[in-house]
């Protein structure tokens, strides 16, 4: 009795503090005033006019918020009425957070904002990478035998006191799919290579090897037997086989996003735990094109102590190698200790290969790899053969093998010294094996037998060499602290990467961006469908109850898509560099995980929104719930599915992923414009339906979009019924073409107002925070104002063509080099420009022969309504040798600066660079590129990776689809023809800036941050709410809304995954604990203070897991490394998690 009178009262509150700000918002309309100071006269009617309508645009927004409350407390009630009672303290939150236009400033803790507003003091013995790019004079000239780099001298005695300690280190490099698709190479050899390790190795103990890529060591271990297994247990723990970074593939470091980048690492971790109980020390990653701090950070975060590199420019090498830092500490740009730190080696020469890893000459290191003896397949290109080693040239051939050694030693600051020892696909063959293994043992024993030449050489695995390294500069030699360091500090990154030449590798930041779109829809999903398993295995364990749900089956589709989406991750997969059939393959297995995890979230929903329990029952065949879009084929865009309404309601189930509390837009396909939409308590919520377009300018005429705005809770379901019946509040979007100068029909539009506009006048669609003015003539965004303080930004949109170059090496699937500048794209057809405006959403459709680009507002208070969604659909197939890109010009004056982020996880400041040709210029954009100028910053969000550039001031662009008739000699033998009907879609994003500090430097500091409604917009766009309807026949009354957290997780705070951890028994099912993994966002507080819309808080990076929970409980929660590899001490309170600014952490974690 005594809670219900709260409610009430609580309500009421409520009401008032609603009524009173309407009143405030009407008190702030503007009656425009003429300069005498009195009311406006009859010209000005149509101002007055404009105004009336605001304020029933505000009566009618305030209304909702009304029903929203309204709703909200009869909610509430119905929780106590079934037992479920809040604790009182949280009832004014609860309620709060479903207010979805409450206005508020942003309520940000002011303590949470001091991190990003750091001064910024450079690192004594510290490298920034934006030093070094403005230091280098990126000329190329001609280094002598050590093509890139310079003449190395030594002096014969300078081993004399301390002899060099060499490490040849064998290695195979296994793509996990490229010229070949992950099986055939595996059939062809891999297993072979695997095979004769076992056997070689085992002949004796002083021979070693490496291996990295998790994919295809599982796939080889599940088809041996137990004696081949213990004999390669043997070999991991008497140390001659080491397992490097353990990911289940060599990640590509650009396209990459965190999240795939973390899972791979977690399965390949995993699958070692469980199968070899090895634990990775160290990170090895020859080839991929171009390196990320992130995945230093995430080795580090996962407990590894050091890594390897060797994809990096040669003017960086070079310099480098010349100031003796190609080995160093590498810190994150935005840490202010050192807790990420991780000591790094940079391969100093041209490739991983043997010629380019004994030493500075290719033409003597050759004549070191045996498999190119004389009468093998392969031979040494600079025609100077190997020869096998014997007693009489074993003098002579140490000499010349010392001398590189010592040479290559000379770029390093200590005197052990890294050989690696392989190539891709190496030691398939035993024959391959006895030549190196033997050959290369009869020179280390000459060499060790002989004092006076001070070297002491041995195969070695790659962690034996950091060993003898850390000990020779006196640092802790296993551990992860590298202490007081002997070795220089570097931040920054490694993009972009040029081998040679001006051939800079910025074409693969785009190469295939069909998939690399689809991998980011299958990221979210995956996600989804990660949590929702944990949570339904913890609700199945409360209730005790046996349960039809398929929990065994689940994992194992679940493992199965985080393999495919990790092989995925791979750095020729991602990266788009693979032959077309590898593609097929790679986009086949993305499709069946699609499929699947689709399947797993279906059926966790099920149980989950399912009123009661017991009639659960799971039909794999005849799911209760689908999935409202269906995605046909590998290679094709996915479709809506359209739910038939009749006069029987249609169940609609909303799950929202992220872990705030949103308010976004619903659309599903239905069969009528007659559609009433109720939300769980029947109250009729508002619609907008609008026409389905098949082309241009022909409707569908039985199909309809149907809209309508979710406020939903944090990882929540929502039901929504809809029925068939003529509904007030469900109202049909009015459509204009603009046809000036073209002659445009529209055949067969019923039920929707049209009109023809021709004059030449802009046209304008606004939401509460928005006015777009888009040109009439082109149908592209020229303006936007924002409403906030009435400022007027030049944000013109246009598509921009790049053709290839006419010399020798043109562009390809790596690399990108234009002829010049872009063109401006000018199709022969007149683009057709169709605007939509509607109560909900408005948007211009404009469509040209190669993209069909839209622009869209949403009419919602909140995150949705503060960005302009912008839709290509983009399709170059009839085209030859020409990229597409996006081009945006603000008025912002950002100089030469701007920003892109790295991986999803960290923003990189660049520097666009005369002395650099136009392609160097292109670095990756993973989920985001921006530029700023004192007042103001324009983002651009994007839902798929691509590359970017800001070629002007004030000018960012993306290039959206590459179509390539050659091979641009990298390996892969062909160009990139397989283009698709690709769909890009982005959220771009103006903010204005409310200080910029004195004395911040921000001109100078290596580190930026995104404002919290940047990256929440960044979320929605990229986690999208998800659809399912149930089937025709399904009974109403059976489900109920599921809320899993009583409130929002911090705004800064991202539950980047509850991943379900195998048990240890055999079969593999999924145990009782999964993996909770937290990241805290690194913020800037520096916008405008107006009312964002957000629906949550910063609480210092603090969180309280149980207080979030509504009815499960924490049983165990265990702080881990990102892996899972180590399992940390317990802290003291074990429920109280804490994060720093920009940490990724791990928990185990027991619900029930
Ligand atoms: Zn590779």
């Amino acid at each position: 009795m005594k809670l219900s009178r709260q409610f009430t009262v609580c309500g009421s509150a409520i009401f008032c503090v609603v009524v009173f700000s309407l009143y405030l918002m009407l008190d702030h309309i503007d009656y425009s005033k003429n300069p005498n100071g009195e009311r406006v006269q009859n010209g000005q009617l149509g101002i007055l006019q404009d105004k009336i309508d605001q304020l029933e645009r505000l009566l009618a927004e305030n209304n909702e918020i009304i029903a929203n409350i309204r709703d909200s407390v009869i909610n509430l009630r119905e929780n106590v009425k079934e037992g479920k009672v809040f604790p009182e303290g949280n009832i004014s939150l609860v309620i709060s957070e479903l207010l979805p236009s409450s206005p508020v400033l942003i309520p940000i803790d002011s303590e949470d904002c001091q991190f990003a507003a750091r001064t910024y003091s450079k690192a004594v013995d510290g490298v920034q990478m934006l030093d070094v790019y403005d230091l280098l004079r990126f000329d190329n000239p001609d280094g002598g035998v050590w093509k890139q780099g310079f003449e190395i001298t030594y002096e014969e005695n300078e081993w004399d006191n301390e002899p060099l300690q060499v490490f040849v280190v064998p290695h195979s490099h296994n793509d996990p799919g490229w010229l070949k698709t992950f099986d055939d190479y595996y059939r062809d050899q891999t297993q072979h290579i695997l095979n004769n390790m076992v056997v070689k190795l085992s002949e004796d103990v002083r021979r070693k090897m490496i291996w990295s890529e998790i994919s295809y060591f599982s796939k080889w271990w599940e088809s041996i037997d137990d004696q081949k297994r213990d004999a390669v247990r043997r070999l991991v723990d008497s140390g001659q086989l080491e397992v490097a970074t353990g990911g289940w593939v060599m990640p590509d470091e650009a396209n990459a996003h965190y999240f795939a980048m973390i899972d791979q690492l977690l399965e390949g971790h995993q699958w070692l735990e469980r199968n070899l109980g090895v634990k990775p020390k160290t990170g090895w990653a020859v080839d991929p094109f171009g390196h990320s701090p992130t995945q230093a950070y995430l080795l580090r975060q996962a407990g590894l102590s050091n890594m390897l590199i060797q994809r990096i420019h040669y003017s960086v090498k070079k310099h480098f190698a010349s100031q003796k830092t190609l080995e160093f500490i590498w810190r994150q740009n935005w840490d202010q200790d050192s807790s990420s730190d991780i000591l790094c080696h940079m391969m100093p020469f041209y490739s991983y290969d043997v010629p380019h890893t004994c030493g500075p000459d290719p033409k003597i290191c050759c004549q070191f790899d045996f498999k190119r003896l004389p009468g093998g397949r392969v031979s040494c290109p600079w025609r100077i053969p190997p020869q096998a080693i014997t007693e009489t040239n074993v003098q002579e051939r140490v000499q010349v093998l010392l001398d590189q050694y010592r040479k290559k030693s000379k770029l390093f600051r200590t005197n052990v010294l890294l050989a690696p020892l392989g190539d891709d696909f190496r030691y398939t063959e035993a024959l391959e094996w006895d030549q190196q293994f033997e050959n290369y043992q009869k020179l280390f024993d000459y060499m060790n037998s002989h004092p006076e030449l001070h070297v002491k050489a041995q195969f070695g695995t790659i962690s034996d060499y950091f060993e003898a390294l850390r000990k020779s500069t006196g640092m802790d030699p296993v551990g992860m602290d590298v202490g007081e360091p002997a070795l220089p500090v570097l931040s920054g990154d490694f993009f972009t990467y040029a081998d040679r030449d001006d051939h800079y590798w910025s074409g693969y930041f785009t190469s295939r961006p069909f998939y690399k779109q689809m991998d980011r829809v299958l990221e979210s999903h995956i996600r989804s469908a990660e949590i929702l398993y944990s949570l339904t295995l913890a609700n199945i364990q409360k209730t005790g109850k046996p349960s039809d749900y398929p929990a065994v089956e689940n994992y194992k589709l679940l493992t199965e898509a985080r393999r495919n989406l990790g092989l995925f991750q791979h750095h020729d997969a991602i990266a788009g560099t693979s032959k077309d059939w590898v593609v097929v393959d790679y986009g086949t297995r993305l499709f069946h995980s699609m499929l699947n995890v689709k399947r797993v979230i279906v059926s966790s929903a099920h149980w989950l929104v399912l009123k009661d329990k017991q009639t659960y029952s799971h039909d794999a065949s005849n799911p209760f719930l689908k999935m409202d879009d269906v995605q046909p084929v590998q290679d094709a865009l996915p479709r809506k599915t359209v739910l038939e309404v009749r006069d029987k309601p249609r169940l609609v189930v909303i799950y929202n992923p992220t872990e705030q509390a949103r308010s976004s837009m619903v659309s599903v396909y239905v069969n009528t414009l007659h559609v009433r939409v109720l939300n769980a308590l029947g109250h009729v919520v508002r619609a907008q339906v609008s026409a389905v377009w098949n082309d241009a300018t022909h409707p569908a005429t039985d199909v309809f979009q149907l809209s309508f705005v979710d406020h939903a809770a944090p990882l929540s379901f929502s039901i929504y019924q809809l029925t068939e019946g003529m509904e007030l509040r469900t109202e049909a979007a009015k459509y204009s073409f603009l046809t000036e100068d073209k002659h445009i029909t529209v055949n067969r539009l019923e039920h929707f107002r049209l009109s023809y506009q021709d004059d030449a006048a802009p046209v304008q669609i606004e939401n509460p925070y928005l006015k777009l003015s888009i040109s009439a003539a082109t149908g592209l965004l020229e303006t936007m104002r924002l409403k906030e303080d009435d400022s007027e930004h030049q944000v013109r949109v246009e598509f921009v063509w790049y053709g290839t170059t006419r010399n020798k090496d043109k562009s390809g699937a790596y690399l990108f080099l234009p002829d010049k500048e872009a063109t401006s794209y000018s199709p022969s057809q007149p683009a057709v420009i169709r605007v939509t405006k509607g109560p909900l959403f408005s948007e211009v459709t404009t469509t040209f022969t190669h993209i069909t680009h839209t622009l869209r507002l949403y009419n919602i208070q909140g995150v949705d309504g503060q960005s302009v969604e912008i839709c290509n659909t983009v399709d170059i197939r009839g085209e030859f040798n020409r990229e597409i890109a996006m081009r945006i010009t603000s008025d912002l004056n950002s100089e030469d600066r701007f920003f892109t982020d790295l991986n999803g996880y960290q923003v990189q400041p660049r520097k666009t660079m005369a002395k650099l040709p136009l392609q160097a210029n292109f670095y990756p954009m993973t989920s985001m590129a921006y530029l700023q100028d004192s007042s103001a910053r324009l983002s651009l969000l994007t839902a798929q990776s691509l590359g970017a550039a800001s070629l002007k001031s004030g000018q960012l662009e993306v290039i959206l689809d590459r179509r390539l008739n050659q091979d641009d000699n990298r390996g892969l033998g062909q160009g990139v023809l397989d283009n698709k009907l690709t769909a890009n879609s982005f959220r771009l994003l103006l903010e204005k800036r409310s200080s910029v500090e004195e004395g911040h430097n921000e001109e100078t500091a290596p580190y930026s941050y995104p404002s919290i409604l940047s990256h929440m917009s960044y979320m929605y766009l990229n986690h999208p709410l998800v659809s399912m309807a149930t089937s025709l026949d399904s009974a109403a009354l059976s489900l109920t809304p599921y809320n899993p957290l009583r409130t929002s997780f911090p705004c800064d705070i991202h539950l980047v995954n509850l991943r379900a951890i195998q048990s240890k028994e055999e079969g593999g099912g999924p145990s009782e604990e999964a993996a909770l993994i937290l990241h805290r966002k690194g913020f800037d507080c520096g916008f405008s203070n107006r009312n964002t819309g957000l629906l949550c808080t910063t609480t210092r990076g603090k969180i309280h897991l149980e207080k979030f929970l509504t009815d499960l409980k924490v049983k165990s929660i265990t702080p881990a490394s990102l892996s899972l590899m180590h399992t940390h001490n317990s802290e003291s309170d074990q429920q109280e998690i804490s994060l720093k600014p920009m940490e990724i952490r791990t928990y185990r974690l027991q619900l029930s």
